[in-house]
Order: structure tokens, then sequence, then C-alpha cells
């Protein structure tokens, strides 16, 4: 159920990139001034241009794992990154080394950190602020599915922000598991967390661009209510709730929430991803576009709503999109 690698480019791997990778050594160019964060395969480093001061996310990606080389699903984040590089709501590739174990992708630094922290926090975010966040992720969504790019890792780790405290702008990261649809038949695979992942996903069914929408509601339960939907005690039973679709709404866990942010959330916990918005619907739906007038709890970090009372204009159409 894995990649092929024997058979060349699996199913939804893009093949090239336009990023040179540099092999000149980088410990001339930028200073590592910490660790900013380690997954299964990969480190990020807080890199420090010296030439400039100007600080980016270098991610250290393996080039062999479990004993194959990898080389061509870095080349395909690469390429991933790049085919999204002009929207703001994606990380920016800036440049790319490669050392003998790994290729390094230099990233625009995102300072502020996961929206993960803002899931877990004594205090959570007011909603005028998840609503801008979920706004902007969506306007990231939407970009990729235009490219026919499914994300298919989208969680509150994969989300950062430009600034922690007031909450900058959202920035996707993390292409490792993205993929290209349509090009040859049907994509199913097995990957994601299974916290975050839909259930066509665990039922090995097609895959669609409304597998990340499943996962725009996970996280949007996450920030309004600082809980996990599907989290079990363990990944059988995590398993079994999401593809019940066993979810709490009671009051307890939504007692602070409003009922416009309940029917965002149910709206897209669907079990069918054909009856899921698209992320183009989603930017319609009120509750995004409410006045502030909902009370908010009294933190030091309310920063009033900058877009509040703007008019959402339809999901802009890139010029770029004709020429594919
Ligand atoms: P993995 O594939 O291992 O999950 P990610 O690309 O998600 O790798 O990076 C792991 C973590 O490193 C992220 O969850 C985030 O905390 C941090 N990170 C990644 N990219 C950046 C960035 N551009 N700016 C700041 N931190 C980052
Ligand atoms: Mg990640």
């Amino acid at each position: 159920r894995r990649l092929d690698s024997r058979s060349g480019l699996a199913a939804g791997l893009l093949g090239e990139c336009q990023t040179p990778i540099s092999t000149e050594p980088m410990e001339s160019v930028y200073e590592v001034t910490g660790e900013l964060g380690r997954g299964k395969f990969a480190v990020v480093k807080r890199f420090v241009e010296k030439a400039t001061g100007k600080v980016f996310a270098a991610k250290f990606l393996r080039k062999r794992r479990r004993g194959r080389d990898c080389r061509a699903e870095v080349i395909h984040e690469m390429a991933v990154l790049e085919t999204a590089r002009n929207n703001a709501r994606v990380v920016n590739l800036h440049a790319a080394y490669e050392t003998d174990h790994d290729i390094v992708l230099l990233l625009e630094y995102a300072a502020g950190g996961e929206i993960f922290d803002h899931c877990v926090s004594e205090e959570l975010l007011p909603e005028t602020q998840i609503t801008r966040l979920i706004r902007q992720t969506l306007e990231g969504v939407h970009h990729l599915h235009q490219r026919n790019l499914v994300h298919l890792d989208l969680k509150p780790q994969n989300i950062l922000l430009t600034s922690l405290s007031p909450p900058g702008d959202i920035k996707i990261v993390d292409f490792g598991l993205a993929r290209r649809l349509g090009a040859v038949g049907e994509l199913r695979e097995i990957l994601g967390t299974p916290e975050y992942v839909a259930p066509e996903i665990l039922n090995y069914e097609p895959i669609t661009t409304a597998t990340d929408l499943w996962s725009v509601g996970v996280i949007t339960y996450m920030l309004v209510t600082g809980e996990s939907p599907f989290v079990g005690d363990d990944k059988q039973e995590t398993y079994l709730n999401v593809s019940q679709v066993n979810v709490d709404y009671s009051r307890e866990a939504f007692s602070r929430v409003s009922e416009l942010a309940v029917d965002f959330i149910r709206k897209l916990l669907v079990k069918t991803p054909e009856d899921r918005p698209s992320a183009a619907e989603c930017m319609s739906h009120p509750w995004l576009w409410q006045l502030c007038l909902s009370p908010e709890p009294a933190t030091t970090r309310t920063v009033r709503e900058r877009s509040c009372g703007t008019k959402w204009a339809a999901p802009p159409e890139d010029p770029e999109d004709k020429e594919n």
C-alpha cells in the first residue's frame, strides 16, 4: 500500500522541481540557532543567514529511509511547494541544499509556531481569531485544490503562524504526503495520523479534495473546543470513532462555542466525501463572516478582527490556472 519505489514514480507524485539543489557547504552561509520541530524522517532547524540576519526554517529530509532511496519523495515535496509558491498561505521554498544524508529545504520561517499550541492551551483563541485563521486555511486549501493538489496531512501541527501574540497569519507546511489528483486513475493510500484523517482514507477508498475538508473540520473542532474530536484510548478506538463519525457535540464541550461554529463543523465532519462542501463553498459559510458581536473571553491577547465587517469576495481565480 505504500509508495512503490521499484516502479518509478507512484501515483500522484510530481517528478521534477525547478529549485536547484546546491552541494555547497551550508555552514558558511547559515548559522544554526536551534531546533523547531522533528518528525519521523525530518528535523527542522532554525537557520540564520549570516550575511543578512534573515531567519529560515531548514527542513532536513533523509535521502534514505528504511533502507531505500527516497530522493523522489523529496523532489516531489519540493515540486509541490513550487506549484503553490505564489500563495501567501503556503510556506515559501527559498533554496535547497544537499548533504551526504539529507536534502535540506530552506523554508520561509513561521515565527509563531503551530496552531496546535492554541488547541491545547489553557486559554483558547476567541472565535473571531479562529474564523480568521480558518478562512486563511481555506484560502490555502482552495489554492492547492485548484491545482489538483491534495495535502492529505492537514492537522494543527502543520498549520503554522507568522507570529505568536497576537496570532499572525497562517502558513501551511509539510507537503510530504501531498498528492496530485487525476493524472493516472484513482488515488488510494493509507497515510496520515488516524486522529486527523477522513474515513475514506481508513477504508482505503478513493481520495479526493474532500479529504482535506474533513481535516479542516477536525482543526476547527480543536480550535474551538481544545479537544481532538476522534482520539480514542488506542489506535483501534480512534479508527472506530472516525469511521463511525462519533463526534461529541454535547453542551459541555461546546458551552462557549457559537451555534454557527457547530454548524460549520457539522457540515465538514460527514462520512460521505461528496456531501462535504468544497473549500470555496466553505468560504461563504456565515460563521466565517459574522460580525464581532459574539461574546469573547476576556483575554489580553484579544485583537479586534481585522477584516471584520468586510465582505467576502469569491476566492480569487489565479490567472496562472489558465496556463495548465
Ligand atoms: P514532518 O514531515 O516531520 O512532520 P514538518 O514539515 O511538518 O515535518 O515540520 C515539523 C515541524 O517543524 C512542524 O510541525 C513545525 O513545528 C516545525 N516547522 C516546520 N516548518 C517550519 C517553518 N517554516 N517555520 C517554523 N517552524 C517550522
Ligand atoms: Mg508535519
